[in-house]
């Protein structure tokens, strides 16, 4: 396993110092100190030093963290558990060290398409208004593959507001899981270039998942992939619509309190547009633990192999939710929603985006 030169010095500068223990989801649900950014990079450093072997055990600690960046963000020195953890995952690639589990979702995605090995919905695809327009709206591999009656009320909600979009019955992958599994590799570059391809057919790419604006809006132009379409965010482009007036939503008494995805308050740094969203469709009580401080909530690609430990991840963000008295919790990502929705309290609504708009119109 071979470091790049920045990846080590972000390993060996880490302090151990312990400053972001407190703040990983995975660290905080399992109880375990190996599950901190800190002893994965007491791990890695050693393996990039040829102490220690890039063993097996050492490799699956790497697929336990969630990227979700947490630790980046409580970095007193500045230093980027993420960008090691990436690395040393197309590491295992490179060296043929995949663990089986992750194999088996490669697989799947070989022969599927999509890393879940599912069929696809035909529903979704009706859902669409037209095939001849010059927006896309991107469904991507959770929602399409997980939680498809999300995606046919989002889109149900682009036609109230009159909108023309295509959903694409054959939708390319974005890239996003790959990215998630292998990091920068051969294959996952091939996979985005394909998608790229399909998406600069059109002006406007309406992302339901802010996984896949992330990859589309940071990796395709970190490796150089042309896209020629410009991409927005299913809540940045809903919000303009309720500002444009083409949804008129009624202020309910609803009161709702925003789940932030990591992906779009960290990675994006989009966070007040659900926010104008749901004040217009109500009130806004706040988690402690919100905007660019989120905690993760859910990720399904991890909970194909650690479904325990995502659930327990999804309990911790409910007890949140309940410290402040929130009566519906409201999601940005299909992966959030759907473990937040396995493991949801009594007396605690959980809703999408869309559902709440739906329901102040
Ligand atoms: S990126 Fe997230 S899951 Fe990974 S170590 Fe940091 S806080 Fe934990
Ligand atoms: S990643 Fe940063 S905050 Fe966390 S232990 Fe290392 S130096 Fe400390």
């Amino acid at each position: 396993m071979r470091f790049s030169e920045k990846s080590k010095e972000h390993l060996d500068a880490c302090r151990f110092c312990w400053m972001c223990r407190h703040i990983c989801p995975i660290g905080n649900a399992t109880g375990l100190e190996r599950n901190t950014a800190r002893a994965r990079a007491l791990g890695l450093s050693m393996v990039a030093r040829d102490a220690v072997p890039y063993s097996d055990d050492i490799i699956n600690n790497v697929y336990e963290c969630a990227t979700c960046g947490a630790c980046v963000k409580e970095c007193v020195t500045g230093w980027d558990p993420v960008m090691f953890v990436k690395e040393a995952r197309l590491g295992a690639a490179l060296d043929g060290k995949l663990p089986d589990y992750i194999l088996k979702l490669i697989n799947n995605f070989n022969e599927k398409g999509n890393i879940y090995g599912k069929d696809n919905d035909p529903a979704i695809a009706a859902a669409g208004a037209s095939a001849q327009s010059d927006t896309l709206f991107f469904i991507g591999e959770d929602a399409r593959y997980n939680t498809p009656q999300n995606a046919i009320e989002a889109a149900e909600l682009l036609k109230k507001a009159g909108v023309d979009f295509t959903v694409l019955d054959n939708e390319p992958n974005s890239g996003y899981s790959m990215d998630f599994m292998i990091g920068a590799a051969a294959e996952t570059k091939s996979v985005m270039e394909e998608c790229a391809k399909v998406l600069s057919k059109y002006k406007t790419v309406i992302c339901y998942d802010a996984a896949d604006a992330k990859v589309m809006k940071r990796e395709y132009k970190e490796w150089g992939i042309g896209l020629n379409a410009e991409v927005k965010t299913f809540t940045e482009f809903v919000s303009g619509l309720i500002k444009d007036g083409k949804l008129k939503v009624k202020k309910s008494d609803m009161c709702f309190t925003p789940q932030d995805s990591f992906l779009l308050a960290r990675d994006l740094e989009e966070t007040e547009p659900m926010r104008d969203i749901l004040n217009a469709c109500g009130c806004v009580t706040e988690m402690l633990l919100n905007r660019k401080d989120t905690m993760l909530a859910g990720n399904l690609i991890m909970a194909e192999y650690m479904g325990d430990v995502m659930d327990a991840v999804a309990r911790d963000r409910w007890v949140n939710a309940k410290n402040v008295n929130a009566k519906t919790v409201v999601t940005q990502t299909p992966a959030e929603y759907a473990i937040l929705k396995r493991t949801k309290p009594e007396g605690i609504e959980l809703m999408t985006v869309e559902e709440a708009v739906l329901k102040c119109l």
